[in-house]
């Protein structure tokens, strides 16, 4: 059987075309077309194109922008990325979510300094080896910063790819992308690797939209199979979604008498949160009321008794694998010293200091919730008779 034909849709033939179709019109299109961004500044830089590859995964090119801006500006070199402080690399990459890639970027400037030089390396193995280089990472700063001839494959130039070879194999599943992986290898030119990866991306991005891709405009459009047979929506085809679990969470807004605020830090091992600072809480268990919650969540954390009051807000977050509705309410210590049993560390901050500590995105929204109070926030205004 030929397994190629299975998972990629393809044959010799039409492959054959595809790749002068590369040549002769994907690439011409590229050159006319292709987006002004600051990270593709020609001779392209290693770093630059390192840390824009990384912003860019799970995020937009609009939100990226500013980002990038300010990483560079902050930290202009691996010396100087490796030298910061954790905390501080996570204050600028505040809100932009994913902490993971930050702190594993972080963790691979020091090695590129203690292993390299401070430069980063130049072979597919030596930075593979580097923390967060997975095989998308790999081939992006491989082709785009060192020519190497690697094809870079995303989410834009699978569904480009699955399009035009008309694949009817669930593109989630790891063997199907693989075999995508060494197809989009076979199309790119002699020479030319970085132009052919980004002019795949930039017509994914630009052209072959995932809802009403634009085929009339299209540079592949006569060696697409997809738009031949008048389906182009139909392809990537991919398994149906599970269910996104949905979570409900109470997080403490804790006031002292000062009218400053609690903030806790979650542990360095705390998941795709880890070294943030965040208003203490947690998920609600079953038969609880939301302040039974948050009042649990903060004796288990801290080991503090608390009086919780009002509710201030409700922020709803989706993040990658579920969504929350997050009730922050406010509250005040009646017994107890904070201790930190589940999290790093605490800090009394008040609310205009809160711009120098890293939160995510759902804890940004509870600090532009207590910036809109009216009156501002004090503790006497809240609980009253205390
Ligand atoms: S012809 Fe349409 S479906 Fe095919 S690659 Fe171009 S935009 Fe995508």
């Amino acid at each position: 059987m030929d397994t190629r034909k299975q998972t990629t849709g393809a044959d010799g033939t039409h492959a054959e075309a595809v790749r002068r179709a590369v040549g002769r019109r994907l690439l011409p299109w590229f050159e006319a077309n292709r987006r002004v961004l600051p990270w593709r500044k020609e001779p392209r830089e290693a770093y630059a194109v390192w840390v824009s590859e990384i912003m860019l995964q799970q995020t937009r090119v609009d939100t990226v922008v500013p980002y990038f801006a300010r990483f560079m500006d902050r930290f202009p070199s691996p010396a100087a990325l490796a030298a910061a402080p954790l905390q501080d690399v996570l204050k600028v990459w505040e809100g932009l979510g994913y902490y993971a890639r930050a702190r594993q970027m972080k963790a691979a400037a020091e090695r590129i300094v203690a292993e390299h030089g401070g430069r980063l390396p130049g072979s597919a193995e030596a930075l593979a080896a580097l923390p967060g280089f997975g095989a998308y990472t790999v081939a992006a700063v491989g082709s785009f910063a060192f020519g190497l001839p690697l094809a870079v494959l995303d989410g834009n130039v699978m569904r480009v790819l699955s399009r035009i070879f008309a694949c009817p194999d669930d593109v989630s599943a790891p063997a199907v992308r693989e075999r995508f992986r060494e197809r989009a290898g076979e199309l790119l030119l002699r020479g030319r690797p970085a132009a052919c990866n980004e002019a795949w991306m930039e017509l994914g991005a630009l052209v072959c939209l995932p809802r009403s891709p634009r085929c009339g405009e299209c540079p592949m459009q006569d060696v697409c199979r997809a738009r031949r047979e008048g389906r182009a929506e139909a392809y990537p085809v991919k398994r149906r979604k599970m269910n996104i679990p949905h979570k409900i969470v109470g997080a403490a807004v804790i006031l002292n008498r000062r009218n400053q605020i609690m903030i806790a830090q979650r542990r360095p091992e705390g998941g795709m949160l880890a070294g943030l600072w965040e208003f203490p809480g947690g998920k609600i268990q079953e038969g609880e009321t939301m302040p039974q919650c948050i009042a649990r969540e903060l004796k288990e954390e801290m080991g503090l008794t608390l009086e919780v009051g009002p509710e201030l807000t409700v922020v709803h977050h989706a993040y990658s694998h579920f969504t929350i509705a997050l009730h922050a309410h406010f509250a005040r210590i009646v017994a107890g010293r904070p201790r930190h049993l589940e999290c790093a560390g605490h800090a009394w901050v008040k609310l205009e200091e809160m711009e120098g500590y890293p939160f995510s995105k759902a804890d940004l929204m509870i600090i532009e919730a207590l910036r809109a109070v009216k009156g501002g926030v004090r503790f006497g205004a809240v609980f009253p008779g205390a």
